[in-house]
């Protein structure tokens, strides 16, 4: 076997063994692969080679701090050498001890899990007298971590400010963080990540979706981790997820409210369309949405539903008011129909007798006036003549003094029906007012409506009114006037009067003109 080969079967079995690759591990480890191969290496002897040299007591010593290598053999002689005696070595050595002590308290603190761990494992086997294999086990695993520890994770820190790699509490408060100024406290960050945590929970859905609630949970914990890349896109795809959360649990509420809302409105339209059912279907609608809340538990619109099942409540109550009150006895509307008849006849009559002379039931003053406008209008435009007569009783007072007031009435009466028949169909005749009436003749000129008027004049005075068995003597004056002849309808009418006082100064009981041919 070639020295190369024990050397690569020395460096495996320090692998094996996990030990790291240093010189006095590597040495002990080379020389038992030679011892193994075999070959005499002098210098891998040499402890051995010394030992018999040694007192016993010297030899046990050695023996018991596992001294390997001529190394440690002349490190151990040397610390012999310079102990003064017993008592100052033990002395020194407690020192030692407590000095060491103090050391691994100093790194347990630190912040190194690493070191600190190791540190507490070495305090424990300090107290408690383990074997020397332990301590060893202690020592070589303290090799290994001097081996590793690499602080290069310092440098990357350098681009957030100048890092001092002796004083790290120094680099870490004189940091200047992403997004946050070197004053950047951790109360800031604190308010920070809790309005971020705030604003990534869903407003409206209802429940917090996994991924939110974990990440939120670790910003509670380590609010310093907002200034993280890694946590920046995170966060970023939390608010999205928070906004499709929030997106999906607004459709489920709009769709729900939707439902609640067609079925409302179904309803009342129907319930509008059988209204004697009122009562019964807006109480079906209660139901409904009281099922209806049931049904959809899981979504938060309570208040919008809430609202809809007050209006159905009231409506309930308005309508069971409305039906009751409709459900009230009939016989008062009927009487109030009875009332509205009677108020049409009343109004129909009061039409009626408003045109209706109540003595004789000829037109009155107000028709008369109607009508010998409507008579004017057809002569203004169709240039239709007509022809106004005014008749009065001759001595009418001394009827009424000589036959008493009813008498009277009843000669006026009786006169009114032999003017109505004397007329045409076509004539106007009323009571101008007392005992005096009007006749208005369309499409007549004056020759005509004298002819007409000495007729009634001659009618009269060949009449018997008799009054409760008594013969009463009645004549009558006319006067004449005819539209044509005259400026206006007024003038017309005054002319007829004044043509009446002429009949009655020229002896009454007969018609002023007289006929053009009598002259
Ligand atoms: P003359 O021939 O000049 O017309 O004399 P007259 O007495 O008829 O005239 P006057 O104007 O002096 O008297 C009219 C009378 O007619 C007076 C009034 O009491 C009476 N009279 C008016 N209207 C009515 C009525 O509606 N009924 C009754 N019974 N008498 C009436
Ligand atoms: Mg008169
Ligand atoms: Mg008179």
């Amino acid at each position: 076997m070639t020295v190369n080969q024990i050397i690569k079967r020395a460096i495996e079995r320090l692998s094996h063994e996990g030990k790291l690759l240093t010189p006095d591990f590597y040495t002990v480890a080379f020389c038992e692969e030679a011892k193994r191969a075999g070959i005499l290496i002098e210098d891998c002897d040499h402890v051995e080679r010394f030992l018999p040299m040694l007192g016993s007591k010297l030899q046990d010593e050695v023996r018991q701090y596992h001294v390997r290598t001529t190394h440690e053999l002349v490190r151990f002689l040397i610390s012999r050498l310079n102990r003064m005696n017993p008592t100052q070595c033990a002395q020194a050595l407690n020192v030692q001890m407590e000095l060491t002590k103090k050391i691994l308290e100093a790194v347990e603190v630190l912040h190194n899990k690493e070191a600190s761990t190791l540190a507490k494992q070495s305090l424990r086997v300090m107290q408690e007298k383990s074997s020397p294999e332990r301590i060893e086990h202690i020592k070589q695993s303290w090799s290994n971590f001097l081996t590793l520890y690499d602080e290069s994770f310092l440098q990357r820190l350098s681009v957030y400010g100048k890092v001092d790699d002796s004083d790290l509490q120094k680099t870490v408060e004189s940091l200047s963080l992403v997004g946050a100024k070197s004053a950047a406290t951790s109360t800031d960050l604190d308010v920070v990540a809790s309005l971020m945590i705030a604003s990534l929970v869903p407003s409206i859905a209802s429940s917090v979706n996994d991924e939110i609630a974990g990440l939120s949970e670790e910003l509670r914990r380590d609010p310093v981790l907002i200034t993280s890349k890694s946590m920046i896109g995170e966060i970023k795809a939390a608010i999205r997820l928070r906004i499709s959360l929030d997106r999906a649990s607004l459709k489920d509420m709009v769709v729900s409210l939707d439902t609640v809302l067609d079925k409302l409105s179904m309803q009342l339209i129907e319930l509008i369309e059988r209204s004697d059912n009122s009562t019964t279907e807006i109480h079906g609608i209660k139901q409904d949405l009281e099922r209806f809340e049931a049904e959809e538990k899981g979504y938060d619109f309570k208040t919008a539903h809430k609202k809809l099942y007050t209006i159905a409540v009231a409506l309930e109550e308005k309508t069971e008011e409305l039906s009751e009150s409709l459900k009230e006895p009939s016989s008062m509307v009927q009487s109030l129909a009875a009332r509205v008849s009677v108020l049409e006849k009343d109004l129909a009559d009061a039409q009626q007798a408003s045109y209706e002379d109540f003595l004789t039931k000829l037109y009155n003053k107000r028709a008369l006036d109607e009508q010998i406008k409507i008579k004017e209008a057809e002569y203004e435009r169709y240039d239709r003549n007509y022809s106004v007569i005014m008749y009065d009783l001759d001595h009418f007072k001394e009827v009424n003094d000589t036959y008493g007031h009813e008498a009277g009435d009843a000669v006026l009466k009786g006169f009114a029906s032999v003017l109505k028949n004397q007329s045409r169909n076509v004539d106007i005749v009323g009571r101008f007012g007392g005992e005096e009436f009007m006749a208005i003749l369309s499409n007549t000129d004056l020759e005509g409506a004298i002819i007409l008027a000495n007729k009634v004049v001659e009618n009269v005075r060949k009449s018997r009114f008799v009054y409760k068995g008594q013969r009463i003597k009645v004549s009558v004056s006319a006067g004449v006037a005819e539209r044509k002849a005259l400026p206006s309808k007024q003038a017309t009418v005054n002319s007829s009067d004044e043509r009446l006082y002429d009949a009655k100064r020229n002896g009454r009981d007969r018609v002023e003109p007289k006929p053009a041919l009598e002259g």
